[in-house]
């Protein structure tokens, strides 16, 4: 048996035996459900996303109190045109519900998501606090006594009253949303999502607008929490602020992070667990401590911490481990390398100038790093950057890669100046890089890894992706990063984890993913630290066949002899200054070069 098959079967059941629950349990399994929707959008958000949001219960509230205002108010029945048939009146309320819920998220995420660390989660501890306070005062919504007699939903004229026939729509609802963030994950939109935890300079590198990503994150978590909401509303037939107050919202929180902030299903096994434990907490230790008060909040706070203590990741992760013994891998189905071609870039004739730096400089407080640093890359060469530690390099490479800003001075990719443009614009424009301290998503294999750096030679969105419509899509960019990660000499590891490479095979996997992008310059930061002999010689020689293919490509490296024997020219820094520049001869002939390097390493190694 597949974990696919079990868990069709284990619908299935859910299904068979409905009908002969007793209507009790029904009714926590339809709670279950309306918890299991919002904690996968805290999955989505906080364990994919790495935001975190306290406030996910104010959206909730939202979403039930626009229907219930829609459905109960006088008002909103005087705004409805005359005759409005009351059965589509709840429609009405999703509408309503949704479209506040996204303008509400929308301002947060666009105020918040900006500013970087703490923010986000004050922000959202900020609007779940005020507007619990904001239902209970608006006497349009009934004060903090609530409005009440919500009509039930109705299906064809069905009316949907009780827990039996509701459970079965909000579980229907729970399943199609897992089923979509699934897909939503396994795509290209969701490898853009991912990259959100591996900072804000690696996505961007790729090609991905951070910012966008994470503002569209938060508004899907949102919308998912006010579509809960909805049927929590229908289910209840009232609503009053309690609900939807901070506690709950904490409580959400601990649901996905319980159940294991990284996984789906860890949303459902969460929601499960916390519900069924405050239940039985709350029947149980008034009986055993023989007084009566809300001890269930200590016990459950405290059984919290051990959780969270003894299995951070969550309790899905465990589950899974165990029962891995008895089911059946997964076979990732590799559809035929489809009939779609992805984005193509025509790559510059050979010499053609393409990362142009001219008289850049960059200050940090009193020191000069870089001081009028002129240099140019062109097509059908490899260029490298050398000088002793500390002479400014990596600040170079910031600066012609679009992660820092030159204090004076101009760098133009493809001949156009770059002043103040972000990373994934230059990304765009066909550079592609690696970093010296390797940014991989070290959990992801290194096949997803790769097809990150494809990212922006797709173009399916979110829904297309969650809809499955992007198969033919996604089949075309992981065979391209297939293809680069045979040419890169890692195709066994290929379904491995990144970060169980050893450290010179993971910048491998940067170049391959660097070139899944199609780049015309090619960026490496010390592609050949960690790497023995014979992988450098591999390198060089793939390096050297990029070069034939006619990509530019800027090496910097500590490996004299790679360098000596792979450059077409060589920049030499020293103290933030260009001293010397020209081919390897030249450069390993100049007595400055060789005084910088008090010829040490220069002849040391091996020339
Ligand atoms: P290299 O890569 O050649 O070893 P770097 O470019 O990393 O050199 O550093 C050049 C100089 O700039 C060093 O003295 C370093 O301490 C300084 N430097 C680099 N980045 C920063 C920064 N963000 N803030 C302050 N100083 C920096
Ligand atoms: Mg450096």
């Amino acid at each position: 048996m597949s974990a696919r098959q079990l868990t069709l079967a284990c619908i299935a059941a859910l299904a068979l035996a409905w009908g002969f629950l007793p209507e009790f349990t029904l009714t926590v399994m339809s709670y279950i459900g309306l918890y299991a929707l919002v904690a996968a959008g805290l999955v989505m958000l906080t364990g994919v996303g790495g935001m975190t949001s306290f406030g996910q219960a104010a959206f909730v509230g939202l979403g039930a109190y626009a229907t219930a205002w829609v459905c109960t108010s006088p008002l909103a029945a005087a705004w409805l045109p005359a005759g409005f048939p009351p059965a589509l009146l709840p429609l009405v309320g999703l509408a309503l519900g949704l479209l506040a819920t996204y303008a509400v998220a929308r301002f947060l995420g666009a105020v918040t998501l900006r500013l970087s660390g703490h923010y986000l989660p004050l922000g959202t501890i900020a609007w779940g606090l005020s507007l619990y306070y904001v239902f209970g005062n608006l006497d349009v919504l009934g004060g903090f006594t609530g409005m009440s007699g919500l009509p039930p939903l109705t299906v064809a004229g069905f009316s949907l009253a009780s827990p039996l026939y509701l459970g079965p729509l909000i579980w229907a609802v729970l399943l199609f949303c897992l089923w979509a963030l699934h897909n939503l994950l396994d795509s290209r939109e969701g490898r853009a999502i991912r990259a959100l935890k591996g900072g804000r300079v690696m996505a961007e590198s790729m090609g991905v607008d951070t910012a966008h990503y994470r503002i569209k994150l938060f508004v899907l978590a949102a919308l998912l929490a006010a579509i809960s909401g909805w049927l929590y509303a229908h289910l209840q037939r009232f609503v009053n602020p309690t609900p939807f107050n901070i506690n709950i919202g904490i409580e959400y929180l601990f649901m996905a992070v319980v159940g294991g902030a990284g996984h789906l299903w860890g949303a459902v096994l969460g929601a499960a667990l916390i519900t069924l434990l405050k239940e039985q907490l709350q029947d149980w230790l008034p009986k055993l401590l023989g007084a009566s008060g809300n001890f269930e909040v200590i016990v459950f706070g405290l059984l919290m911490l051990f959780v969270l203590q003894r299995f951070a990741d969550g309790l899905w992760p465990r589950l899974q481990a165990a029962s891995g013994r008895w089911l059946k891998p997964e076979v990732r189905r590799v559809g035929a390398a489809a009939a779609v071609t992805l984005q193509q870039r025509v790559l510059p004739p050979a010499g053609q100038v393409l990362l142009d730096a001219r008289q850049v400089s960059r200050r940090f407080g009193g020191l000069l790093a870089n001081n009028n640093v002129n240099m140019s890359l062109k097509a059908h060469e490899v260029h490298a950057l050398i000088g002793p530690n500390g002479a400014g390099k990596s600040t170079f490479f910031n600066m012609i890669s679009g992660v820092d800003e030159p204090t004076s001075g101009e760098v133009r990719l493809m001949e156009q100046p770059m002043q103040g443009r972000p990373s994934r614009e230059f990304a765009a424009l066909g550079l592609g890089r690696t970093f010296q301290h390797v940014r991989l998503l070290g959990q992801r294999s290194v096949l997803e890894n790769v097809a990150l750096g494809a990212h922006r030679r797709g173009r399916k969105g979110w829904i297309a992706s969650m809809l499955r419509l992007d198969r033919a899509e996604e089949a075309a960019i992981l065979a391209e990063a297939r293809r680069q990660i045979e040419r890169c000499g890692l195709a066994e590891y290929i379904d491995r984890p990144a970060a169980s490479l050893a450290l010179g095979q993971q910048r491998v996997v940067e170049i391959a993913r660097a070139l899944a992008g199609q780049p015309a310059a090619l960026l490496l930061d010390e592609p050949a630290a960690g790497l023995r002999h014979l992988e450098k010689q591999a390198l060089a020689s793939l390096l050297d066949q990029l070069r034939s293919e006619g990509l530019g490509i800027l090496v910097v490296e500590h490996d004299m002899e790679f360098v000596m024997n792979l450059a077409d020219r060589i920049t030499v820094l020293e103290f933030g200054e260009v001293i010397a520049e020209g081919t390897p001869a030249e450069v390993q002939a100049n007595p400055r070069v060789l005084e910088a390097y008090l010829g040490g390493e220069l002849n040391g190694g091996g020339l």
